[in-house]
C-alpha cells in the first residue's frame, strides 16, 4: 500500500512571506490575480480557482492582552472524508493512493455541489467559453500537488518555505512531529492545538495552530453534511443496484440541488456565500 502523506503546517514558524503562493502559482501556472487593497498586508480574502493557497494575517489579542499577529498558510486539506467527494453526483472527484483529493476536469460538470459543501470553503468555480461562446464552469482548488509527489517530489509549497514551517511527509510521523511541537509552544501558546479534524475523518494538511480554529476563520468541528453522507454511502450505490447509474445521477442531482436549496435558504437568490 502507498505511503499517505500528510503537509505538516507550523503556524508560529511562519514569517508571512508569502513565497508559497508564489510557488504554487509557478507550479501550476496559474494566472495572477490583482486585487484591491483590504486594508491590511492581506492580498486575497480567501482561495479562489486559480489562487489555491492564501496567506492569512490576523491581529489578535491573547488572553494577557497583548496584540499578535498571527499568519496561516490557507489552501485545501485534503480531507480522509470528503465532503466535495461525497456531493459530486458526477464522481468527479476522488482520493488518490497519497491521500491527496483530486479533480479530474473532464467529468466535472461545474455544478457548484462541492464548493456548496466544504466545511473549510477553499474550493471554486471558474467560468470559461467554448469556441462557440457557450459558457461552462469547472471546479478548481489545490491538489497538494499530486504530480509531484507521483514523481517522488514535495509539494510545491513546502519546497519553497524557508523558515520550516511546512513540512511533508508519512501521515503518522506528521502527527507525532505536530503533538510534539503543541507541547513544545504551550508555555507561549496556552491555546495552541495540533488542527487534525477527526469529523471530517482526519485531513492531509495539519496544522498547529498557536490559537483557537475560530481565531483562524476555521470551524471549531467541523463535519461533513449527514445529507452528503446519506447520499454518497447509501443511496447511490442502492440506487445503481436498483435503477441503474444513469438514472441515478439524475436523482442525484436532484438530491444535492435539494441539500444545496436547504443551505442556501435565507442566503442571496445566486447563492450568497457562494466560493466562486
Ligand atoms: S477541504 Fe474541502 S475541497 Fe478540500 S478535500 Fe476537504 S471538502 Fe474537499
Ligand atoms: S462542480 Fe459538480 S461535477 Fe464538478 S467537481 Fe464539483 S460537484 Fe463534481
Ligand atoms: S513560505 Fe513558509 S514562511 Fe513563507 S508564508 Fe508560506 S508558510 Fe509562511
Amino acid at each position: 500500500m502507498a505511503t499517505e502523506y500528510v503537509k505538516y503546517v507550523d503556524v508560529t514558524k511562519c514569517d508571512g512571506c508569502r513565497a508559497c503562493m508564489v510557488a504554487c502559482k509557478n507550479w501550476n501556472d496559474l494566472p495572477a490575480e490583482p486585487q484591491d487593497f483590504l486594508g491590511s498586508a492581506q492580498s486575497h480574502t480567501k482561495t479562489t480557482a486559480d489562487t489555491w493557497n492564501v496567506l492569512q494575517y490576523i491581529e489578535h489579542e491573547d488572553s494577557k492582552g497583548n496584540l499578535d499577529y498571527l499568519f496561516r498558510h490557507s489552501t485545501c486539506f485534503h480531507c480522509t472524508d470528503a465532503a466535495c467527494e461525497k456531493v459530486c453526483p458526477e464522481n468527479a472527484i476522488s482520493y488518490t493512493k497519497f491521500g491527496t483529493v483530486v479533480i479530474d476536469q473532464d467529468a466535472c460538470v461545474g455544478c457548484g455541489y462541492c464548493t456548496q459543501n466544504c466545511p473549510f470553503e477553499v474550493i471554486s468555480l471558474k467560468e470559461y467559453k467554448d469556441k462557440n461562446g457557450k459558457e461552462y464552469r469547472k471546479a478548481h482548488k489545490c491538489t497538494q500537488c499530486t504530480d509531484r509527489i507521483e514523481e517522488g517530489l514535495q509539494p510545491a509549497c513546502v519546497t519553497t518555505c524557508h523558515t520550516g514551517a511546512m513540512e511533508f511527509g508519512d501521515q503518522k510521523a506528521m502527527i507525532q512531529k505536530a503533538e510534539q511541537r503543541v507541547k513544545e509552544i504551550k508555555g507561549r501558546y496556552p491555546n495552541a492545538m495540533v488542527y487534525n479534524p477527526q469529523g471530517v475523518g482526519g485531513t492531509h494538511t495539519i496544522y498547529v495552530l498557536a490559537e483557537k480554529p475560530s481565531v483562524y476563520g476555521l470551524p471549531e468541528n467541523p463535519v461533513v453534511p449527514t445529507s452528503a453522507v446519506l447520499w454518497k454511502d447509501y443511496a447511490q450505490p442502492l440506487g445503481k443496484m436498483m435503477i441503474g447509474a444513469t438514472t441515478m445521477a439524475v436523482v442525484g442531482a436532484f438530491i444535492t440541488n435539494n441539500i444545496i436549496s436547504k443551505k442556501n435558504k435565507g442566503k442571496d437568490e445566486d447563492g450568497g456565500e457562494s466560493h466562486e
